[in-house]
């Protein structure tokens, strides 16, 4: 990138810590850097430094690091200004380096640098932030296996086996059908078999991948002191929900999130649904309608002596048509000889109890599924994908399905040309070789400042 201005920004958290770093990039770092700590540092070195501001006052001291282009982050010069982290001398640091030619950087605009400098594809600048906002340690390894570009190769992969099938079909346009041989067209067909399978096994992967990254939404319904607060404590293996023996007291729409196998579970408790004239109440009633919109399914919890009540009923009747419920019938510990015999019997329905912890087990194993995970048999082979990612994979998919389909029939290479090439196109948008502005604006804008 010709001519970057210099940007800067805190990059560590806002709030009080030992450290506090301010970090520059950009052409005019020579000259900031005899401005701010009064000399240019070696490269790579870590120096002790005072930090000025513009009337040569010392502000604070600490840590300089001069990373010279290209071998830096973004792709061009940084300093790293690491000072005391205090919210007013990072404020100071920073007034320093604006005064001193910096402007403050976009959010995600040194990731945006790194991108447009070639330091890193679309996908692992992506992953950067997803490393950052990854709530669950399972999360964060799959990010950073996408940094280290694994879901970038298994994607290029897809392109380069592409663009050379593009290539074989291509020189076949200039010869009439009569002319093109068999063992052509077979072998056309059998890359392009070749590559849907590794097409299908990436967008397998990738699913997983957005599970992890996004998580799952839970609805957790049930009357008061049914047991959901236990139970939620059990399945998160930490005592963090309120427990108690007052009804109604979860009055909120608490939202927590909880990890199992390392897949985040965001479990929205609630007030219950139920009619009041509470103010309070009611606007819990208000959020806890409102998060039903981008739930997956619901968690109705009951107590296994009473099972669906009526306001259970009137609360299910009410819940937007399709989405899954299902039912854990709690405290089984509390029924008699009789009834217990009885349970276990239905499909769709699973007996827990909170205080023995029976049936959680199983519990867990049916979130799991209803979210959609699959057994860690895929191994380590999940790549962290976003939305984008996947709308690219099955738009690619699509394509490749086309060119099959022509495949099977006569051999006609300008329509199959055509589809793979629409399929190379969405593949490369995932790393970004045929990234578009208003895409780029779209995915840096998310990022947190100073990254
Ligand atoms: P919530 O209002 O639905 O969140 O219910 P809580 O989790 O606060 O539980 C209400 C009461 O029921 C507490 O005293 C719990 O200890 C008790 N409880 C919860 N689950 C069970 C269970 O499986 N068996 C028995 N015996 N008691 C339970």
């Amino acid at each position: 990138m010709e001519n970057a201005d210099t940007i800067a920004a805190v990059a560590t958290p806002p709030g009080r810590g030992g450290i506090g770093v301010v970090r520059v990039s950009g052409k005019g770092i020579k000259s900031l850097a005899l401005k701010v700590i009064g000399y240019v540092p070696e490269p790579r070195y870590a120096s002790l430094s005072k930090f000025f501001d513009e009337d040569g006052q010392v502000i604070d001291q600490g840590i300089v690091l001069f990373f010279p282009a290209p071998h830096s982050y973004t792709g061009e010069d940084v300093l790293e200004l690491q000072g005391h982290g205090g919210p007013a001398v990072m404020n100071l640091l920073l007034s320093s380096c604006l005064s001193a030619g910096a402007r403050m950087a976009q959010p995600g605009e040194f990731t945006l640098r790194a991108y447009l400098n070639n330091k890193l594809d679309l996908a692992q600048a992506e992953s950067v932030a997803d490393i950052i906002d990854a709530s669950t340690s399972e999360a964060a390894r799959c990010a950073v296996r996408s940094l280290q570009g694994e879901f970038s190769d298994a994607v290029h992969i897809a392109v380069q086996a592409l663009t050379d099938l593009r290539i074989s079909v291509e020189a076949s346009l200039d010869f009439s059908e009569e002319e093109i041989d068999h063992a052509h067209h077979a072998d056309v067909s059998h890359r392009l078999k070749g590559i849907q399978a590794h097409l299908e096994h990436v967008l397998a992967s990738a699913r997983q991948g957005s599970i992890l990254r996004e998580g799952i939404w839970i609805v957790l319904i049930g009357q008061p002191n049914v047991g959901k607060s236990s139970l939620l404590n059990l399945l998160a293996g930490e005592e963090a929900a309120i427990v108690t023996e007052i009804p109604g007291t979860t009055r909120d729409t608490i939202r927590r999130t909880i990890e199992i196998e390392g897949v985040p579970l965001h479990l929205l408790d609630t007030a219950g649904l139920r009619e009041t004239d509470d103010a309070v109440e009611k606007m819990g009633i208000a959020r806890t309608r409102s998060t039903l919109e981008k739930a997956n399914f619901v968690l109705l919890v009951m107590d296994s002596r009473w099972g669906v009540t009526p306001a259970d009923q009137v609360i299910l009747d009410s819940l937007p048509a399709g989405l899954p419920v299902i039912y854990v019938y709690n405290k089984i510990d509390l029924l008699d000889e009789r009834s217990l015999a009885r349970v276990g019997k239905g499909g769709s329905e699973i007996y827990v109890s909170a205080i023995t912890g029976a049936g959680i087990e199983t519990l867990r194993q049916r979130l799991l599924k209803m979210a959609g995970w699959q057994p860690r048999s895929m191994g380590e082979g999940v790549f962290m994908a976003r939305q984008r990612h996947l709308q690219a994979l099955t738009a690619a998919r699509e394509y490749l399905e086309n060119a099959a389909e022509l495949d099977r029939g006569a051999f006609q290479p300008e329509l199959l040309a055509e589809e793979l090439r629409l399929a190379q196109q969405a593949l490369s948008a995932i790393t970004g070789e045929f990234g578009a502005d208003d895409l780029l604006g779209e995915i840096f804008s998310r990022f947190c400042i100073g990254k």
